[in-house]
């Protein structure tokens, strides 16, 4: 099915179009490793792999509690649907920079994502990260592609700070982040944004697994997740604001977040209050929502939704059970827009924080760069294992 015309939902993974020509180009898919491949975030990626038009996976990577084993014996498979074929016999790497691929994704936990990164792109791989350790580091992109593409032209400032050759790090956002900027960009584009007060349900699967344990989390709600505002007060400041070509400049906008943990399984759900630098009417702020749409450039990724954000009507909607794979998941939700008394409009949204806050954010980000060039075909070193040739289309 094609993403472009499968807008509400479907399971099945991301409905990557069937025949994505790959870019520039190439002649052969881009070989991918996944580092931290056996959590959460990680056999999302495995799966949304799977069958991937651009990326073929080559390497997995974890903890030694899972190298040496194969995929299969190693994981604890919690989605949908079997193991991937392509995957289930891969022997689970250590972090040791020297795999078979081009570049890769890491969705390791972040104890070991710091160094581990740094290691991996020092040796010539770019990495496409969901951790939260270099996203605020002042030369690594922190990546949207429907809100802030213009920030890849940081790269070669990066690696030329770090003396990095083809290697350089990319990171997306945290999950409640990713779903609020997106429904954020539009209005900022339109109105400006003056003040942003949120206060986000986030569903258990944002902590990994086994994440929060069942007798706090069940018939609860936790009013803290650690280091969660931070980041969300941090993060959109990034991703709106602008790269001048030596550093970031911030949005410079008010925001305020309260984060809170409930038993929800999928599907981060925040409330927001706006006030917005032009005046506004509800009718102009809906239709502002859903007209953002994404340009050719980034129609063209397999990955891709054409409208990003989708505005719901009905008075109790989005909800997480209903409304989560909207867009193959990677589509914010909106719903309930209307007038704020203290700001000027408030809303409901919705994302799906382990596809558009997590794997699949991480995957488009690496459509991106395969679009604008930044992958290269990693040719093995003098003294390298000569590596097998990559698949061919
Ligand atoms: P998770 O389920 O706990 O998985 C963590 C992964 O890291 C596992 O593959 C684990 O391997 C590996 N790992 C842990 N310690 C390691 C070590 N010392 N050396 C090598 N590998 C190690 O976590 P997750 O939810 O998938 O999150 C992964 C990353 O994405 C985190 O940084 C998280 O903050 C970020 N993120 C998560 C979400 C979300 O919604 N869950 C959203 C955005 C970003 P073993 O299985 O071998 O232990």
């Amino acid at each position: 099915m094609s993403a472009h015309s499968s807008e509400n939902g479907d399971k099945s993974g991301m409905g990557q179009r069937a025949a994505s020509p790959l870019p520039g180009g190439a002649e052969k898919k881009w070989r991918a490793g996944v580092l931290g491949a056996t959590g959460l975030v990680g056999q999302r990626l495995v799966k949304l792999l799977s069958g991937h038009p651009w990326f073929e996976l080559t390497e997995v990577a974890a903890s030694e509690r899972s190298s040496g084993k194969s995929y299969a014996e190693a994981v604890r498979w919690h989605l949908d649907g079997p193991i991937p074929a392509s995957a289930r016999n891969l022997v689970v790497k250590s972090l040791d920079p020297s795999l078979d691929c081009d570049f890769v994704f890491s969705a390791l936990d972040s104890s070991v994502a710091g160094g581990a990164e740094e290691d991996f792109a020092r040796a010539g791989y770019p990495v496409v990260s969901n951790s939260k350790n270099h996203r605020m580091d002042p030369d690594v992109p922190l990546l949207i592609p429907e809100v802030n593409a213009a920030h890849l032209d940081a790269i070669p400032t990066q690696q030329k700070n770090r003396g990095y050759n083809t290697g350089f790090i990319v990171t997306n956002p945290n999950c409640s982040t990713a779903g609020l900027v997106l429904v954020l960009k539009p209005l900022a584009d339109a109105f400006g944004l003056e003040k942003v007060f949120a206060v986000t349900l986030q569903a258990v699967s944002g902590a990994g697994y086994p994440g929060v344990a069942s007798m706090d989390i069940h018939a609860n709600v936790i009013p803290f997740i650690s280091g969660e505002e931070e980041k969300m007060e941090s993060e959109p400041q990034k991703l709106l604001g602008k790269w001048d070509g030596a550093r970031f400049i911030d949005a410079g906008f008010g925001l305020s977040a309260h984060c809170n943990r409930v038993p929800v399984l999928e599907g981060h759900l925040e409330c927001i209050s706006i006030s917005l630098k032009k005046i506004a009417c509800l009718k102009e702020v809906r239709e502002a929502l859903r007209n953002f749409e994404v340009d050719a450039e980034l129609a063209s990724l397999p990955s891709a939704v054409r409208h990003p954000v989708h505005v719901v009507d009905g008075d109790d909607r989005p909800q997480p059970r209903r409304d989560v794979h909207a867009g193959n998941g990677m589509a914010a939700v909106v719903g309930r827009v209307r007038e704020c008394p203290l700001l000027d409009i408030k809303l409901t949204l919705l994302s799906h924080n382990l596809v558009r806050g997590a794997a699949g954010a991480a995957l488009l980000n690496a459509e991106l760069l395969a679009a604008r060039g930044f992958l290269n075909h990693r040719v093995p070193a003098d003294g390298e294992k000569q590596l097998p040739e990559p698949v061919t289309r």
